[in-house]
Protein backbone atom coordinates (compact mmCIF):
# COMPACT_ATOMS: atom_id res chain seq x y z
CA UNK A 1 0.00 0.00 0.00
CA UNK A 2 1.46 3.39 -1.21
CA UNK A 3 0.21 6.59 0.79
CA UNK A 4 1.00 10.02 1.53
CA UNK A 5 -0.51 12.38 4.21
CA UNK A 6 -1.40 15.88 4.04
CA UNK A 7 -2.28 17.89 6.88
CA UNK A 8 -1.27 21.40 8.43
CA UNK A 9 1.64 20.80 10.81
CA UNK A 10 0.13 19.84 13.99
CA UNK A 11 -2.52 18.26 12.71
CA UNK A 12 -1.13 15.19 13.73
CA UNK A 13 0.78 13.08 11.14
CA UNK A 14 3.74 11.96 13.25
CA UNK A 15 1.71 10.43 15.65
CA UNK A 16 -0.77 8.76 13.18
CA UNK A 17 2.20 7.60 11.06
CA UNK A 18 3.29 5.49 13.96
CA UNK A 19 0.22 3.78 14.08
CA UNK A 20 -0.41 3.37 10.88
CA UNK A 21 3.78 1.88 10.30
CA UNK A 22 3.09 -0.92 13.06
CA UNK A 23 -0.68 -1.86 11.78
CA UNK A 24 0.31 -2.21 8.34
CA UNK A 25 4.15 -3.20 8.29
CA UNK A 26 5.26 -0.31 5.69
CA UNK A 27 8.05 2.20 5.74
CA UNK A 28 7.56 5.33 6.48
CA UNK A 29 9.12 8.38 4.81
CA UNK A 30 9.47 11.83 6.74
CA UNK A 31 11.51 14.15 5.02
CA UNK A 32 11.15 16.61 8.31
CA UNK A 33 12.82 13.73 10.21
CA UNK A 34 15.68 13.14 7.06
CA UNK A 35 16.43 16.97 7.27
CA UNK A 36 16.50 17.38 11.25
CA UNK A 37 19.06 14.25 10.75
CA UNK A 38 21.18 16.60 7.95
CA UNK A 39 20.52 19.31 10.26
CA UNK A 40 22.57 17.69 13.24
CA UNK A 41 25.10 15.88 11.47
CA UNK A 42 26.13 19.25 10.04
CA UNK A 43 25.81 17.89 6.30
CA UNK A 44 26.34 20.66 3.40
CA UNK A 45 22.11 19.63 3.02
CA UNK A 46 21.75 20.54 6.62
CA UNK A 47 23.46 23.73 6.91
CA UNK A 48 21.32 24.79 3.46
CA UNK A 49 18.00 23.66 5.48
CA UNK A 50 18.81 24.72 8.96
CA UNK A 51 17.79 28.65 8.69
CA UNK A 52 14.75 27.93 5.92
CA UNK A 53 13.09 25.18 8.58
CA UNK A 54 14.03 27.76 11.40
CA UNK A 55 11.94 30.69 9.38
CA UNK A 56 9.09 28.20 8.79
CA UNK A 57 10.26 28.39 4.90
CA UNK A 58 10.35 24.91 2.48
CA UNK A 59 13.16 24.14 2.00
CA UNK A 60 13.93 24.03 -1.99
CA UNK A 61 11.73 21.51 -3.79
CA UNK A 62 14.76 20.19 -5.57
CA UNK A 63 16.74 19.43 -2.54
CA UNK A 64 13.59 17.57 -1.59
CA UNK A 65 12.71 15.73 -4.33
CA UNK A 66 16.36 14.17 -4.68
CA UNK A 67 15.82 13.03 -1.14
CA UNK A 68 12.56 11.28 -1.76
CA UNK A 69 14.31 9.88 -4.53
CA UNK A 70 17.29 8.41 -2.58
CA UNK A 71 15.51 6.49 -0.12
CA UNK A 72 12.43 5.35 -2.22
CA UNK A 73 15.30 3.64 -4.31
CA UNK A 74 16.95 2.94 -0.81
CA UNK A 75 14.34 1.33 1.59
CA UNK A 76 12.97 -1.42 1.75
CA UNK A 77 9.58 -0.51 -0.22
CA UNK A 78 7.81 -4.24 -1.05
CA UNK A 79 4.57 -3.62 1.66
CA UNK A 80 4.92 -0.39 0.20
CA UNK A 81 5.48 3.54 1.72
CA UNK A 82 3.75 5.98 3.98
CA UNK A 83 5.21 9.37 2.97
CA UNK A 84 5.06 12.39 5.90
CA UNK A 85 5.18 16.03 5.58
CA UNK A 86 5.59 15.15 1.39
CA UNK A 87 4.62 16.32 -0.95
CA UNK A 88 4.28 20.11 0.50
CA UNK A 89 3.75 21.67 -2.67
CA UNK A 90 1.81 21.15 -6.06
CA UNK A 91 5.20 21.04 -7.67
CA UNK A 92 6.76 18.16 -4.94
CA UNK A 93 3.19 16.40 -6.00
CA UNK A 94 2.97 16.35 -9.91
CA UNK A 95 7.18 15.18 -9.75
CA UNK A 96 6.38 12.35 -7.42
CA UNK A 97 3.10 11.17 -9.44
CA UNK A 98 6.07 11.29 -12.53
CA UNK A 99 8.58 9.19 -9.94
CA UNK A 100 5.44 6.32 -9.49
CA UNK A 101 4.30 6.62 -12.49
CA UNK A 102 7.66 5.34 -14.07
CA UNK A 103 8.17 3.11 -11.30
CA UNK A 104 4.47 1.55 -12.60
CA UNK A 105 4.16 2.33 -8.34
CA UNK A 106 1.38 4.55 -8.19
CA UNK A 107 -0.19 6.05 -4.92
CA UNK A 108 -3.65 3.90 -3.48
CA UNK A 109 -4.57 6.94 -0.79
CA UNK A 110 -3.42 10.28 0.00
CA UNK A 111 -4.81 10.76 3.78
CA UNK A 112 -5.81 14.58 4.61
CA UNK A 113 -5.89 14.76 8.21
CA UNK A 114 -8.59 17.58 8.68
CA UNK A 115 -8.34 20.16 11.57
CA UNK A 116 -9.50 23.64 12.39
CA UNK A 117 -7.21 26.24 13.11
CA UNK A 118 -7.29 27.52 16.59
CA UNK A 119 -6.84 23.49 17.55
CA UNK A 120 -3.93 23.31 14.81
CA UNK A 121 -2.29 26.64 17.22
CA UNK A 122 -3.08 25.46 20.36
CA UNK A 123 -1.45 21.92 19.64
CA UNK A 124 1.33 23.85 18.23
CA UNK A 125 2.40 26.46 20.95
CA UNK A 126 1.80 23.47 23.45
CA UNK A 127 4.66 21.15 21.62
CA UNK A 128 7.85 23.70 21.64
CA UNK A 129 10.17 22.52 19.06
CA UNK A 130 13.66 24.39 17.59
CA UNK A 131 11.78 25.62 15.05
CA UNK A 132 8.15 26.26 17.29
CA UNK A 133 7.87 30.20 18.08
CA UNK A 134 4.50 31.91 17.80
CA UNK A 135 5.93 33.61 15.13
CA UNK A 136 7.41 30.62 13.05
CA UNK A 137 4.50 28.96 13.59
CA UNK A 138 2.36 31.76 12.18
CA UNK A 139 4.45 31.51 9.39
CA UNK A 140 4.64 27.90 9.11
CA UNK A 141 0.54 27.87 8.78
CA UNK A 142 0.72 30.68 6.13
CA UNK A 143 3.24 28.57 3.78
CA UNK A 144 0.76 25.73 4.54
CA UNK A 145 -2.08 27.61 3.11
CA UNK A 146 -0.46 29.30 0.75
CA UNK A 147 1.73 26.55 -1.07
CA UNK A 148 0.65 23.14 0.98
CA UNK A 149 -3.38 23.52 0.72
CA UNK A 150 -3.45 23.15 -3.19
CA UNK A 151 -2.45 19.61 -3.10
CA UNK A 152 -5.21 18.50 -1.29
CA UNK A 153 -6.75 19.32 -4.23
CA UNK A 154 -4.63 17.74 -6.71
CA UNK A 155 -5.40 14.74 -4.99
CA UNK A 156 -8.53 15.47 -5.12
CA UNK A 157 -9.07 15.52 -8.97
CA UNK A 158 -6.87 12.48 -8.81
CA UNK A 159 -9.48 10.87 -6.89
CA UNK A 160 -7.71 9.27 -3.97
CA UNK A 161 -8.09 11.55 -1.19
CA UNK A 162 -9.35 10.21 2.01
CA UNK A 163 -10.72 12.92 4.52
CA UNK A 164 -9.68 12.11 8.35
CA UNK A 165 -10.97 13.79 11.05
CA UNK A 166 -8.26 14.65 12.96
CA UNK A 167 -9.94 16.08 16.19
CA UNK A 168 -10.79 14.03 18.96
CA UNK A 169 -9.00 10.70 20.93
CA UNK A 170 -5.56 10.16 18.92
CA UNK A 171 -6.98 6.06 19.16
CA UNK A 172 -10.33 6.93 17.76
CA UNK A 173 -8.46 8.72 14.81
CA UNK A 174 -6.54 5.36 14.12
CA UNK A 175 -9.14 4.03 14.01
CA UNK A 176 -11.02 6.10 11.26
CA UNK A 177 -7.88 5.97 9.24
CA UNK A 178 -7.56 1.89 9.81
CA UNK A 179 -11.25 1.57 8.60
CA UNK A 180 -10.19 3.44 5.27
CA UNK A 181 -6.86 2.25 5.04
CA UNK A 182 -8.40 -1.51 5.46
CA UNK A 183 -10.38 -0.92 2.68
CA UNK A 184 -8.15 0.61 0.46
CA UNK A 185 -6.02 -2.62 1.20
CA UNK A 186 -9.28 -4.57 0.09
CA UNK A 187 -9.81 -3.21 -3.55
CA UNK A 188 -5.99 -3.45 -3.98
CA UNK A 189 -6.00 -7.35 -3.29
CA UNK A 190 -9.60 -7.72 -5.15
CA UNK A 191 -7.47 -6.06 -7.83
CA UNK A 192 -4.52 -8.20 -7.54
CA UNK A 193 -6.88 -11.61 -7.51
CA UNK A 194 -8.53 -11.06 -10.57
CA UNK A 195 -5.44 -10.37 -12.03
CA UNK A 196 -4.37 -13.78 -11.12
CA UNK A 197 -7.78 -15.09 -12.57
CA UNK A 198 -7.06 -13.35 -15.67
CA UNK A 199 -3.55 -14.89 -16.13
P1 LIG B 1 7.90 18.74 9.51
O1 LIG B 1 8.63 17.93 10.53
O2 LIG B 1 7.24 17.88 8.47
O3 LIG B 1 6.95 19.73 10.10
O4 LIG B 1 9.01 19.58 8.72
C1 LIG B 1 9.82 20.54 9.39
C2 LIG B 1 10.36 21.54 8.37
O5 LIG B 1 11.14 20.87 7.39
C3 LIG B 1 9.30 22.29 7.59
O6 LIG B 1 8.81 23.41 8.29
C4 LIG B 1 10.06 22.67 6.33
O7 LIG B 1 10.91 23.76 6.57
C5 LIG B 1 10.94 21.45 6.10
N1 LIG B 1 10.27 20.45 5.24
C6 LIG B 1 9.85 19.19 5.57
N2 LIG B 1 9.29 18.56 4.55
C7 LIG B 1 9.34 19.42 3.50
C8 LIG B 1 8.90 19.36 2.14
N3 LIG B 1 8.26 18.28 1.66
N4 LIG B 1 9.13 20.45 1.37
C9 LIG B 1 9.76 21.53 1.84
N5 LIG B 1 10.18 21.65 3.10
C10 LIG B 1 9.98 20.62 3.93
Amino acid sequence: MRIIMLGAPGSGKGTQSEAIRKRYQITTIATGDLLRAEVSKGTALGRQAKEIMEAGELVPDEIILGMIAEHLAEEDTDNGFLLDGFPRTVRQAVALDAMLQKLHLPLHAALFFEVGYDEIMKRLLARHRSDDNEQTIRHRLEVYEKQTAPVIEHYKELGILRTIQGVGDIGQISQRIFEVLDATLDVINQTLASRQGQG
